[in-house]
């Protein structure tokens, strides 16, 4: 079985004739993807091409079987996929609209030592209709519909999983989720977080998305971010940087860097010198996120003067920086948290 979600509309098109349908099926069916519906539910399709999409297709790839709701109003989401994998997402609301955070692989095999969505490794990659079924299924949920209309205007690709690992199928979402005629979420409007997978940031800048690249640092050098996350084995800092300014001469937009403070490891006056020596003289931006504590690691976070300090510390060397507020950490916020607790449960 196929997933639906994955065609473009010029896919669609290839299909309906493979199918011997009229050409202007692809648009119906097409508009009813981005509405968010499954096959059977499209109302507009006749019964017999339904049936024959049933057969190559899954009805919708996903299902939300749990809801969690913060006392910020944050909501988390656990996904069941067709084949019976957990995935999940958060959705944050604000004044001025909704972003979701959306997970672009089951797992992720990249064993930084504070996140809760590597400790079991990667099960598999999504598919690009995969991770943007999370994206309708919520946006119909909020009563959104295309394009303008759409009630979610924001996307991280912040959720389980290293997007840049798996590259193909985000690219390709990213194409599909900002397509005219679809739900048409701005690409200036999505944000890329990786670890740093230092050749595909590159090939990601010569894709032509104007996304925005955020860089999980969470380091200001290589020994120390060795000792948190495994990929430093693979590519230092410096190759990073470079390849982050070739991002930036590329698209023009700022790249953001993540730093989770993580106490008595990464949280002193000389981490905060560092790191600002980093970025000095580079257009970007530092997001300090206090960690969100994961139980089966032995990791603390900090408390908010702690954070503060750290971020008066970069603010006197003339950093860009904010503190990430901690989100829904009541309810098992940070990623792969919720996740692990079904799969754990059952
Ligand atoms: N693989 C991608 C996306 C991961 S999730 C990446 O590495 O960027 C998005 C961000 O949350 C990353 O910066 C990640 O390092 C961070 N993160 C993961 N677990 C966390 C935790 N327990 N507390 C705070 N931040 C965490």
């Amino acid at each position: 079985m196929r997933v639906i979600q994955d065609l473009s509309l010029l896919e669609l098109q290839d299909l309906v004739s493979e199918l011997g349908e009229a050409k202007f099926r692809a648009q119906q069916i097409y508009d009813n993807i981005n509405l968010g519906k499954s096959i059977s539910s499209m109302s507009n399709i006749s019964k017999s091409l339904k049936e024959k999409l049933l057969t190559m297709f899954f009805d919708f790839p996903l299902e939300i079987v749990t809801t969690q709701e913060s006392k910020d109003g944050t909501k988390k989401f656990a996904y069941k996929l067709a084949d019976g994998n957990i995935i999940e997402g958060v959705l944050m609301s604000y004044k001025y609209g909704h972003t979701l955070c959306v997970s672009t692989q089951v797992g992720c095999r990249m064993g930084c030592k504070f996140c809760a969505s590597t400790l079991n490794g990667l099960a598999r990659n999504l598919t690009a209709g995969e991770i943007l079924s999370q994206v309708l299924v919520v946006n119909s949920m909020l009563g959104g519909k295309l394009g303008k209309h759409r009630a979610i205007t924001n996307v991280v690709l912040m959720g389980s999983g290293e997007p840049l690992d798996n590259y193909d199928n985000v690219v390709k979402f990213l194409r599909l989720v900002s397509c005219e005629g679809g739900i048409n979420i701005s690409p200036r409007n999505i944000s890329v977080s990786t670890c740093g997978i230092v050749p595909n940031i590159y090939k990601l800048a010569d894709e032509g998305l104007q996304v925005v690249l955020t860089i999980s640092l969470h380091a200001p050098n290589d020994n120390l971010r060795k000792t948190i996350m495994p990929i430093a084995n693979k590519y230092t800092i410096a190759e990073i940087l470079k390849a982050t300014k070739y991002y930036f001469d590329k698209t023009g937009r700022r790249v953001v860097f993540e730093y989770a403070l993580i106490d008595g490891v990464n949280n002193t006056h000389d981490c905060a010198n560092e790191l600002a020596g980093l970025v000095k003289g580079f257009p970007t931006h530092v997001n300090l996120i206090p960690l969100n504590e994961v139980a089966e690691r032995d990791l603390k976070t900090v408390t908010h003067k702690k954070a503060e300090q750290f971020a008066e510390w970069l603010k006197a060397k003339g950093v860009s920086v904010t503190i990430r507020r901690t989100i829904a950490d009541d309810i098992d916020g940070a990623c792969g948290q919720l996740r692990n607790k079904i799969i754990s449960n059952n």
